[in-house]
């Protein structure tokens, strides 16, 4: 009898071990507190701004290698990182690249936002760079753990790109670069500034040149409430964006792109774009209707094609 007990005892243990388990497993997306804890670090007083090759940029690159080792995100080249040189006067910079392997393995969606800002002026003013650009950089940190927890169709390369306020020179280096045969990067998808709801708008440029991108965006919107809009990408129309940021080089490559990111507002730029001024609403849902527009370029992809 004492038997039995004994087993009944360890039976209910087992029991509730296992249903505490299952609950800790359950995979919170996108998880609001972690989001918001790497743009309020990125965008911190003591990273001074982020400026490429400065220690705060050294803190920024440290800080996202680390949370991609934590979510247990492949490095696509050693250590994450691909270092290069830029400009005549050969100013180092380091972009980040991690990975996460699709049930194919063939093809690639590159997901990019670039990590460094414009730094400090007068030795005392930071632009600290929240929306501008901790916010792509925390929401594909937020990406990548969604991913490497719902394996994709195709491969997804997360670059975190250096030097984009100095001409966009880290994903210029990139597509250069012979890290990967760069026709089997199929879409590249952009995020920069993508977290300030001053309007509740949020902008997919790039649809002009790749049409069929636009009904996969659209559909990715619908249960959101955030107004979802196109443009921006029309050539001799002003503002254009086609150019505006790392997107730039794969559209050149005649590759399709979307850039995501919302309109300027009055601290872009400015020592005032910090993360208090982030509206954490539409930030969360900014970056689901990102992963719900991946999901379904990653479904489509053998149909997207630069210029249908
Ligand atoms: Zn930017």
């Amino acid at each position: 009898m004492k038997s039995l007990q004994y087993y009944l005892f360890f039976l209910a243990l087992l029991i509730a071990q296992q249903s505490y388990a299952q609950k800790d497993s359950t995979f919170v997306f996108p998880d609001s507190a972690k989001v918001m804890n790497d743009l309020y670090f990125l965008a911190s007083d003591s990273l001074l701004g982020r400026e490429t090759n400065t220690e705060g940029n050294e803190i920024a690159r440290n800080y996202i290698i680390n949370r991609l080792q934590k979510l247990g995100v492949s490095a696509y080249v050693q250590d994450y990182t691909q270092a290069f040189t830029f400009g005549k006067d050969t100013i180092p910079a380091v972009n980040i690249l991690g990975f996460v392997e699709g049930f194919s393995g063939k093809h690639f969606i590159v997901i990019s936002a670039h990590y460094d800002h414009v730094g400090m002026k007068d030795s005392s003013k930071i632009f600290n760079g929240a929306d501008e650009n901790a916010s792509g950089v925390s929401a594909i940190l937020a990406l990548a753990e969604y991913f490497r927890e719902n394996q994709p169709e195709n491969n997804l390369l997360f670059a975190f790109f250096d030097a984009e306020e100095k001409g966009l020179q880290g994903a210029k280096h990139f597509m250069q670069s012979v890290v990967m045969d760069t026709s089997r990067i199929k879409m590249n998808v952009n995020l920069d500034m993508v977290s300030r709801g001053d309007k509740n708008e949020l902008y997919a440029v790039g649809t002009y040149f790749t049409p069929f991108l636009k009904p996969l965006i659209t559909e990715a919107s619908k249960d959101k409430s955030i107004t979802l809009l196109f443009g921006r990408d029309e050539p001799k129309k002003k503002p254009n964006w086609v150019n505006s940021s790392d997107h730039a080089p794969f559209h050149k490559a005649e590759i399709p792109f979307v850039y995501f990111g919302v309109d300027d507002h009055k601290d872009y730029h400015k020592i005032t774009d910090t993360a208090d001024k982030v509206n954490p609403d539409f930030y969360l849902e900014a970056i689901c209707l990102i992963k719900d527009a991946i999901e379904n370029f990653d479904a489509n992809l053998a149909e997207i094609v630069y210029g249908k």
